[in-house]
């Protein structure tokens, strides 16, 4: 019995397990001990939690990305029977480890995409938590994605509402979809009120608890944006099938429009444990003692229109997504750049739009990219970006 219990559980690797997502979905894995196990855990810096996690979770492996903290946790981690590893290379080979059935990436931005492909080149299935993966080089990812036959199983809110509204209806064909925003901190704001927010202000999400960056690109409607280019690729639509509408409550977590004028949304209270487990757990669905939603404290679910003026990251993900090629690598370099100077408080919040649209406009365009390119793409983006927050 225990050895078929061992048998049917799914093997996981969490790349970024010291993150919002990855100590999320360790939640989820310690509440059903039975349907998971961990093979391994990454960090980038964080070491103390790191070694943490690994003593509770005892997986096979871990990789701390910063290769100065190797020392420390492989000394904490010796008499546990747990191989440590450092550094970037590493993170990318660990994922080829043959017990692996699943790997979660829930790294933070353009680091996620070398590791993501060696993992679907080693036929892994993928539980997407970096949607920059998807924005840079969307159409190589699906590519190879598809010839290795493998799943990619969303974990952003919004596209694992899609994906849950679209089980059952694969064959079935999509007119729009529209992904809900929450609209951030700032919704209603006006550009003149924007020019003085503060770190602390945009670090305060109304609905959802997240990490730093990906808080920021909520405040700046950058994060909308890269869904929507995100969306493009896993459900392989064009740019004017996909649709922005901002939802305060965030409680529709989005909506597919069929052919027939019929539409399904998914709803449920806003927690990121609920999209994660669903797609570790795809295809069943596993019992969750989450909050339930009660439509008593939601007497309205209302609507409006995203304003694009104010934020224009939105508008700028859309003509990233029209111009094709490499345009959405180079937007995601920049505002890389620009989030992270906006954190470190260097520029300013309209900044952060700006410097990412000069960005776009100085970058050199590629129709046709290979890998290299979009290697090259992103550093050659991170130079501007970075001299333009200088100036
Ligand atoms: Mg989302």
């Amino acid at each position: 019995m225990q050895n078929q219990e061992e048998e049917t559980k799914k093997h996981i690797a969490i790349l970024g397990s010291t993150g919002s997502i990855g100590t999320q979905a360790l939640e989820v894995i310690a509440a059903n001990p039975n349907k998971f196990a961990i093979e391994v855990l990454t960090s980038n810096t964080n070491a103390d939690l790191l070694i943490k996690q690994a003593i509770k979770f005892k997986p096979n492996a871990v990789v701390i990305c910063d290769v100065s903290q190797y020392n420390k946790v492989s000394e904490a981690l010796w008499s546990h029977d747990i191989k440590t590893y450092a550094g970037a290379d590493a993170l990318e080979q660990i994922v080829e480890m043959e017990e692996i059935d699943m790997v979660l990436t829930a790294l933070v931005g353009y680091a996620g995409l070398k590791p993501t492909l060696k993992a679907i080149a080693a036929k892994k299935a993928i539980a997407l938590a970096n949607k920059e993966t998807l924005v840079v080089a969307g159409d190589l990812v699906t590519e190879l994605a598809a010839i290795n036959r493998v799943p990619l199983l969303p974990v952003d809110s919004e596209h694992s509402a899609i994906f849950q509204c679209l089980v059952g209806e694969f064959h079935n064909p999509v007119e729009k979809i529209y992904l809900t925003a929450s609209g951030g901190p700032f919704r209603g704001w006006s550009k003149s009120q924007l020019e003085k927010v503060t770190r602390a202000q945009a670090l305060k999400h109304p609905n959802w608890e997240m990490g730093a960056k990906i808080t920021i690109d909520s405040a700046t409607l950058m994060n909308k944006g890269l869904e929507v280019i995100e969306a493009r690729w896993l459900f392989h639509l064009n740019p004017d099938q996909i649709d922005v509408i901002v939802h305060p409550q965030s409680i529709i977590h989005s909506l597919v429009q069929f052919t027939d004028g019929s539409m399904k949304a998914q709803m449920g209270l806003p927690d990121m444990k609920l999209p994660i487990q669903y797609a570790m757990a795809y295809p069943q669905r596993i019992y969750a003692d989450f909050p339930r939603f009660n439509f008593l404290d939601y007497p309205q679910l209302t609507f409006e229109k995203a304003d694009t003026d104010t934020f224009q990251n939105l508008t700028l993900a859309y003509e990233a997504m029209n111009m094709g090629g490499n345009a959405a690598c180079i937007l995601n370099a920049a505002n890389e750049i620009t989030n992270k100077a906006f954190l470190d408080e260097k520029i300013g919040f309209l900044d952060i739009a700006s410097i990412n649209s000069a960005c776009m406009a100085k970058a050199t365009f590629i129709q046709k990219p290979t890998l290299d390119d979009y290697i090259g793409s992103n550093s050659e983006a991170r130079r501007i970006a970075e001299e333009l927050v200088k100036q």
